[in-house]
């Protein structure tokens, strides 16, 4: 613990943060994995800026009135002060470096922003395998890795757990008899990495990356090299940008009907989309749902052929062709109408339902990085049956691959696969070297 973080009670509040100059405070738990990822940063942050900037924490379990004072409801939250006014951004949850120097560039001159900044000083790590991204696939891989004694660092721009820790339930997942919450199940998997002894680097940004070198820089600081590298980033839903789309995820918006459709007996669902999935995922719906509204913004269908027969045919489903979503809206637990316009006549009306699936295509996780990888026609890195790409040792597991279906369990598979084929690897290699010097 260094001397340039002071822990306060509420009782030195008024003295130590509101008749300071320049201050920030970490509201913080113990048991938080958030909070300890913000640990190592507010360390190495203090190192730069402490002769400025006063960086207190205070724990929030025996501060309770005070926290709720100040209206802080989750842990970690970062306050920033400038003369006992509370400035700039309430920073919570997965906390990046960036976001946190942004705030405190409102708390210096610019000028000295700039000096402090050129005194950090860059530092290098070396790992034998480097994870970049901390989902069920990278998480896998890592357990293995790290069990095998290779270092092992996971990376990810966010707290790890993937598209699983905002899964509401999971009912598909080997080993539990009753649905577990993604949330919990991705906590026991990033646990039980920690446990076998990867290094996590969470909320941070990859400033700069070169697989041919094997190494990316992380926050703009810290160098990781490794032997090598898996890319485990996952896929994202294509967002419609509707209101409500985003704010209800998982409360009656989903993206999955092999995940979420059984939570639909006998209710009314609205599918968004008119494509293979949209079609293909409906008929599957319809072993659950009593009923299930197509709306899509053509006058035909994308699908296959066959696809269209099935679900014309399916009493239970019908269709809203020439139509596009405006607006989710949840009254109660879950969302139950969807207001919908006529692209001919501009006419909005209301779908009363149960919940709504989305289907308008999945991206890969890629964006920065895709000039690196043979890609299939849909944007995923290609692999052979090991999981590598075709660059020299690199990998890729778990949706950012290209494969016909996308599931935790098979995004642990893939995680498997390239940990058990990378270790005998590197065991060969080391037998090589060793071959080689004697
Ligand atoms: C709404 C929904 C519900 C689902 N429910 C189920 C279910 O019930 N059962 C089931 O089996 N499957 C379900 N799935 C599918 C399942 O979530 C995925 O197949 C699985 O999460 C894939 O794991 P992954 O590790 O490949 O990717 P992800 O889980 O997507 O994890 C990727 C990780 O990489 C990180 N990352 C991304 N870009 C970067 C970057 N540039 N730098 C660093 N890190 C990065 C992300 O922050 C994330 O932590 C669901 C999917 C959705 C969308």
């Amino acid at each position: 613990m260094s001397d340039r973080i002071k822990y306060i009670s509420s009782v030195e509040f008024e003295k130590e943060v509101l008749k300071a100059g320049n201050v920030v405070v970490d509201f913080y738990s113990t048991e938080c994995p958030p909070c300890e990822a913000l640990a190592n940063k507010f360390e190495s942050l203090s190192e730069t800026y402490s002769d400025d900037i006063k960086f207190i924490k205070i724990f929030r379990q025996e501060n309770k009135d005070l926290a709720k004072s100040l209206g802080v409801s989750s842990s970690p939250t970062l306050l920033f002060y400038s003369n006992g006014e509370l400035i700039g951004d309430r920073l919570t949850g997965g906390i990046k470096r960036s976001e946190i120097v942004k705030n405190f560039e409102l708390l210096v001159s610019h000028e000295r922003a700039t000096e402090l900044k050129s005194r950090i000083e860059p530092y290098s790590t070396e790992c034998d395998v480097l994870i970049i991204g901390g989902g069920p696939a990278g998480l896998s891989a890592a357990i293995y890795t790290a069990q095998a004694k290779l270092k092992t660092i996971v990376v990810d721009k966010d707290l790890p757990g993937g598209q699983v820790k905002v899964t509401h339930l999971v009912s598909n997942y080997p080993g539990f008899s009753e649905p577990i919450s993604g949330y919990m199940l991705m906590h026991h998997m990033a646990e039980q990495t920690k446990a076998a002894g990867a290094e996590f680097r969470q909320a941070v940004d990859i400033t700069e990356s070169d697989f041919e070198n094997r190494f990316i820089v992380v926050d703009g600081i810290e160098k990781i090299s490794a032997k090598k590298i898996i890319i485990a980033t996952g896929s994202s839903p294509r967002p419609l940008n509707v209101k409500g789309e985003l704010e209800y995820k998982g409360q009656g918006i989903s993206y999955c009907a092999t995940c979420d459709a059984k939570f639909y007996e006998g209710k009314h669902v609205v599918v968004i989309g008119g494509g293979n999935s949209a079609i293909e995922e409906s008929s599957f719906i319809s072993k659950f749902a009593s009923k299930i509204t197509i709306v899509h913004q053509f006058d035909t269908l994308q699908a296959n052929k066959l696809a269209q027969e099935k679900a014309f045919a399916d009493p239970k489903i019908s269709f809203i062709f020439e139509h596009e979503p405006r607006e989710f809206i949840k009254n109660g637990d879950s969302v139950n109408e969807v207001l919908v316009e006529d692209l001919n006549t501009h006419e909005l009306k209301t779908i009363n339902c149960d919940g709504a699936f989305i289907f308008a295509g999945m991206t890969p996780n890629i964006s920065e990085i895709k000039q690196y990888f043979k890609l299939d026609k849909w944007g995923y890195i290609i692999t052979d049956a090991n999981m590598k790409t075709n660059l020299e040792n690199i990998y890729a597991i778990g949706d950012v691959v290209s494969k016909q279906f996308r599931q935790i369990t098979t995004a642990v598979s893939d995680g498997t696969i390239a940990a058990i084929s990378i270790s005998k690897e590197l065991e060969t290699e080391s037998v090589t070297e060793v071959l080689i010097n004697s």
